[in-house]
């Protein structure tokens, strides 16, 4: 995003036309079609809604639910809270496209030791093509969408597998579309801040399956992966997060104490992913679109007055160094391009 790129005076997001307009005070559609809504008064989720759920969805199998946990705060705060604070049946299960960092990794192993859950390890290279493929075409599909896709896909297997009713992620308020838990899976693929990527992804997913038949069947959106999985095993999706009014800093200092997590050395947003592909995600949404998915998610948690926006702009500086996407280039595959 270049200097004159103009950004919402309220949240993050730039000027994007059609889908994110600035009106002439310098505020974005998405705060003004907000502003129109708040009217009509949301009723705050509590944590005893959550309870409620729980116990209305137990498990008929081993488990309670099945938490999925990549080893940064916010996934192992929801591992954390499930077992300690909810006492379920958890099966802790971690998704690894390879590019997990060894701190991560390292984080969760120490979790589900120290808390005694079962835990299920995936590392596979099967998409790998794939991603160095929107790399090596220089497409402007999102890499983070397409690898969510995959990781929800694979999730809601294991969920069947094992009959599980409930899979808890770490999502964040910011990741919430929807406030109506009872609803269940809420993920934010429709939000009109989210259309031009999910168009480059669907289109770039398209192309792709036609011409590669072991991706004829790939889902082209979350919205179809869960609509799917949901066929085949019907269960809840919900982030502890929603319902509890506890802000990161605290659980994170929780998590150093009682379970020897560590912060990422290397993150996007600061303090947050510890994914390496993530970096490279980033990278080409900001060149692709000026934003990236944590300016839509950080910017709906300033709207919902959960963080400000100077923490936010702050957080989503991009630090990251060149060397940084080229070692994740290599790794691709996909040598050292300078785009
Ligand atoms: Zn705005």
């Amino acid at each position: 995003m270049g200097d004159d790129a103009r950004i919402c005076s309220r949240c993050v997001l730039p000027h994007s036309p059609p889908h994110i307009v600035l009106d002439d005070s310098g505020v974005c559609s998405i705060c003004r079609e907000h502003e129109k809504k708040s009217g009509a008064k949301q009723t705050p989720l509590l944590e005893t809604d959550f309870i409620n759920i729980l116990n209305r969805h137990k498990g008929r199998g081993s488990y309670d639910c099945l938490v999925m946990c990549s080893g940064g705060k916010d996934s192992t705060a929801a591992l954390y809270y499930m077992k300690r604070r909810y006492r379920r049946r958890v099966l802790a299960f971690t998704f690894d496209h390879g590019f997990e960092t060894e701190e991560a990794v390292s984080n969760v192993r120490n979790a589900v030791e120290i808390l005694g859950v079962d835990h299920l390890y995936f590392r596979s290279d099967h998409m790998k093509e794939m991603f160095a493929d929107i790399v090596r075409s220089g497409s402007n599909a999102v890499l983070c969408h397409v690898c969510s896709i995959w990781y929800m896909q694979v999730t809601f297997d294991i969920a069947r597998r094992y009959d599980i009713p409930v899979i808890i992620a770490g999502w964040t308020r910011g990741q919430a579309a929807s406030r109506d838990a009872s609803a269940g899976y809420s993920y934010n693929g429709r939000q009109p801040e989210f259309a031009a990527m999910a168009a480059a992804t669907r289109a770039f997913l398209d192309d792709y399956a036609r011409r590669n038949s072991r991706y004829r069947d790939f889902p082209r959106s979350m919205d179809e992966a869960v609509a799917r999985a949901s066929k085949r095993h019907r269960c809840l999706v919900l982030s502890p997060h929603w319902f509890l009014p506890v802000d990161s800093d605290s659980y994170t200092a929780l998590l150093e104490k009682e379970l020897r997590w560590k912060m990422p050395s290397e993150s996007y947003p600061a303090r947050s992913t510890n994914c390496m592909l993530n970096f490279l995600s980033v990278h080409n949404s900001m060149k692709h679109f000026g934003y990236t998915h944590y300016h839509v998610e950080m910017s709906k948690m300033i709207r919902e007055g959960v963080l400000s926006r100077e923490e936010a702009l702050d957080l989503l500086k991009v630090g990251f160094e060149e060397k940084v996407l080229d070692s994740v280039r290599q790794r691709l595959g996909c040598g050292l391009s300078a785009t």
